[in-house]
């Protein structure tokens, strides 16, 4: 069975639903083949924040920024691996960052902001209300409203291969059967990260191969599809975490069941831009109590991790995510006494953090995540109340200091992003190893990264937007050099 289209998208994230918008948007029949059950990848699992230097709503604040700005303040984040950048896809980036944030407010997604986030010079991170799944809604929502075939379950295999040696297509599995399907001026591959491919870590990270992913089916689909159409990736060692998250409630907080509606979204803006915090402090409490990790100020002030068995088992200050990962059920606890718990029980001491949204400390946790938090008078009934052994655990606790003891957990350690990416140029076609482009594939956000370096907050689903949005132009505009 063939199937058809001008351009065939493979990934329903932000990156794929954007393109997938503007090939429509440009007259292209086009078609978005995703593998989940529901839209959305990375992008529907993230805090959702976008830094933004010029915004509308950073002009409406009365702040003035630049791209220039917000490109010399990226400098910040790149650490070691900071020649390696490609500054021109930097440049794209940040002069393009206040336009995909109105694109995207147009669309109906609604943002808090700009909120502060130290070192840049000015505030320009803009958080996405209410949760991060207001981006496959809205996205989706514009797509189908454009005639964009939005194929959920439809996983892609592999890339077909034309006379001129360019791609000519997928081939998927759709209802169970595996199928071809034609792309006429272009396929645009947008199958986000390899946080959760070992084979992909294995390569260029090997220590962090058994260490999983907070988004379990990154697995690196497009990367590896389109080496074996013999294309180049660039940057695959720079891979984020490992990060220390505490495991999921069993029930999800209240901000995760929201549905992304345009009201509640605009009702969360107004309050969050004009209420004090205290008001609706409970509600975001939920949200920032769910889903995110400790900060290590916690392990520098003395709070120390334990296994299962009650077992310190690492040097906290060196990477524990790693020795983490080895212990019984990959799981570990911080424990700590009275005075580390006085200490992350208040301001400037907080134990998790949405950055420029709020701040959690012990009180929250002990409130919002009683299924993670433990205290006891002594370490002893710490332990029983852990089903770990008491004598392992006061070993553990060799300065134990003052009672009460308390423990928060489990934690896990998580891949949470990858920044390794195909090689692209500037009208994002997929370059060869061999060199020059490969015709008619086109690849955007995270696999389409090209060697962009986008450490910091808020700039992964601005790239994963923006060079989607160009992905998707060019892909139905089949440029000339394609076919040569
Ligand atoms: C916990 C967390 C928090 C984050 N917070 C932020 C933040 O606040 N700000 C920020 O900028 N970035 C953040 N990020 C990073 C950001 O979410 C991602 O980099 C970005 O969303 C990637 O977008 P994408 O479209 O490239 O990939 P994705 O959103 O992952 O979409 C890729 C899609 O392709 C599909 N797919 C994969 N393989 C196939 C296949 N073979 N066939 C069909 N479909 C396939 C996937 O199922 C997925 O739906 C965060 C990430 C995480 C995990």
């Amino acid at each position: 069975m063939t199937r058809s289209f001008d351009v065939v998208v493979v990934g329903g994230g932000a990156s794929g639903l954007s393109a997938a918008i503007e090939a429509a948007a440009a007259g292209a029949t086009t078609v978005v083949l995703e593998k989940n059950a529901q839209p959305g990848g990375s992008s529907r699992l993230s805090v959702g924040s976008i830094n933004a230097a010029g915004s509308s709503l950073q002009k409406r604040a009365g702040i003035v920024d630049t791209p220039d700005a917000h490109f010399e303040d990226m400098d910040y984040y790149v650490g070691a691996f900071a020649s390696r950048d490609n500054l021109a896809f930097r440049r794209l980036l940040v002069d393009h960052a206040a336009e995909t944030l109105d694109w995207l407010m147009s669309l109906g997604l609604s943002f808090y902001g700009p909120t502060a986030d130290p070192p840049n010079r000015q505030p320009r991170m803009h958080n996405v209300v209410p949760n991060s799944r207001a981006y496959p809604y809205y996205l989706g929502r514009e797509a189908r409203r454009r005639g964009v075939e939005l194929r959920l379950g439809a996983q892609v295999t592999g890339l077909l291969r034309g006379d001129d040696g360019g791609v000519r297509g997928v081939m998927a599995m759709l209802d169970g059967k595996s199928v071809e399907i034609e792309a006429r001026r272009g396929v645009v591959l947008a199958a986000g990260d390899y946080s959760n491919s070992a084979e992909l870590k294995r390569r260029f990270r090997p220590e962090l191969e058994g260490i999983p992913a907070v988004n379990p089916t990154a697995t690196g689909d497009g990367h590896r599809m389109a080496e074996a159409f013999g294309a180049r990736l660039v940057n695959g060692e720079v891979i984020y975490g490992p990060g220390l998250r505490f495991v999921d409630p069993v029930r999800p907080g209240l901000a995760s069941r929201l549905p992304p509606s345009w009201w509640l979204g605009k009702l969360m803006q107004l309050a969050l831009n004009h209420l004090p915090i205290a008001l609706f402090r409970p509600f975001v409490m939920a949200f920032m109590t769910a889903s995110l990790g400790p900060e290590a100020s916690m392990l520098r002030a003395g709070a120390v991790l334990v296994n299962a068995k009650g077992e310190r088992f690492a040097d906290e200050l060196q990477q524990p995510g790693l020795a983490i990962a080895q212990q019984p059920g990959g799981q570990a606890w911080l424990v700590f006494d009275s005075r580390v718990a006085r200490m992350f029980s208040e301001p400037p001491h907080y134990i998790s953090t949405a950055p420029g949204v709020a701040f959690a400390y012990l009180p929250d946790y002990r409130r919002h995540r009683k299924d993670l938090y433990h205290c006891a008078e002594t370490v002893g009934a710490l332990a029983s109340s852990l089903g770990m052994s008491a004598p392992a655990l006061k070993a553990s606790l060799t300065a134990a200091g003052k009672a009460p003891f308390h423990a928060l957990g489990p934690l896990e350690s998580r891949i949470v992003i990858t920044d390794g990416g195909l090689a692209v140029n500037g009208s994002h076609q997929v370059i060869a190893e061999a060199g020059g482009v490969i015709a008619r594939l086109y690849a955007a956000g995270a696999v389409g990264q090209g060697g962009a370096l986008l450490a910091g907050n808020g700039h992964h689903i601005c790239w994963a937007v923006t060079s989607g949005r160009r992905a998707g132009r060019f892909a139905a505009q089949r440029l000339p050099s394609q076919d040569r």
